[in-house]
């Protein structure tokens, strides 16, 4: 059962803001927060319900990067033309995850701020050096992913501060997105980003948050050495071994997939 609360359905940005200033819970697909509250770990007294809020609607591409207004579902960014062309991997990412009723549902921004360790959105997302917008009563700020996320289920948000957008450099270089999803949750999920001054690899999954590594070019990413050094957390997926061995396999088929020679 879900305990009690209050629901406010505010139709503009400023009053959502005002709400969670006063101590109001955002949401918007309700996918983490309704299971959360059921499994009695949180009982916020106000939920403010976002999916009216005509300004965080949409997913705009100008000045060589792409908007995600926060009610964008996984559905919509994984249709788009503009992050089909302009950051794929988030495209595969989003398409990929979950299933049909989570991405019909579930937000990118409810997916960041979440901070699932196991997020195929905080993996394509810091690839692709990302940054999300935050606002609140006292004005807006940015800030990258890579210092957004803190660590499992944690990050720099403060309680009263909305995700209004999240922003994504325009990129049309190669790229490649893997995962290995036994269950629900993916065990890993590995990005490769082509930049115009070097490469791009995120491992995700396997422990409390994605990590970024960067290489000169794609023919210097080395899959093993790359398994060896990222941070890795046991759990019911794997044990230590299972997941450096794992890591290892999917960076050398996203290089694969991005034609890299000897992969
Ligand atoms: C069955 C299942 C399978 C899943 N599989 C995967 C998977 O394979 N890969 C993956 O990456 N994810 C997976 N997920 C997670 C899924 O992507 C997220 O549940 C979804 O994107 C969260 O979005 P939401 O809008 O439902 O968030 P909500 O549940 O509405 O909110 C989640 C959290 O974010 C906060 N929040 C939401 N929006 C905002 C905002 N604009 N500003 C500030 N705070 C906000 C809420 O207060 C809450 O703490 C899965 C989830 C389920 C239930």
């Amino acid at each position: 059962m879900l305990p009690p609360f209050e629901l406010r359905r505010p139709v503009s940005l400023a009053a959502a803001v005002d709400l969670v200033a006063t101590g109001g819970t955002p949401y918007c697909g309700g996918t983490e927060l309704l299971a959360v509250m059921r499994l009695g770990l949180a009982s916020p007294e106000t939920l403010v319900d976002l999916k009216r809020v005509p300004e965080l609607v949409g997913i705009t591409a100008a000045h060589g990067e792409i908007r995600l207004g926060a009610r964008v579902t996984h559905r919509e960014a994984a249709a788009s033309d503009a992050v089909r062309t302009h950051a794929a991997i988030l495209a595969a990412g989003a398409g990929l995850l979950g299933n049909v009723r989570v991405r019909a549902t579930g937000t990118l921004a409810g997916n960041v701020c979440f901070a699932e360790p196991r997020s195929d959105i905080l993996t394509a997302l810091l690839a692709l050096d990302a940054s999300v917008d935050l606002r609140s009563a006292d004005g807006a700020r940015s800030v990258p992913i890579e210092d957004f996320v803190e660590g499992a289920f944690t990050t720099v948000r403060a309680d009263e501060e909305l995700l209004e957008a999240i922003r994504v450099p325009a990129r049309s270089g190669p790229s490649a997105y893997v995962r290995f999803a036994p269950a629900e949750h993916p065990t890993v999920t590995v990005a490769v980003v082509a930049t115009g001054d070097g490469c791009r690899v995120v491992v995700g999954a396997v422990g409390e948050r994605p990590e970024l590594f960067t290489f000169p070019g794609t023919g210097d990413v080395d899959p093993t050495a790359i398994a060896e050094r990222v941070d890795i957390t046991e759990d019911l997926n794997g044990h230590e071994d299972y997941k450096r061995h794992l890591t290892a396999v999917f960076v050398g088929r996203a290089l694969e997939q991005m034609g890299v020679a000897d992969a």
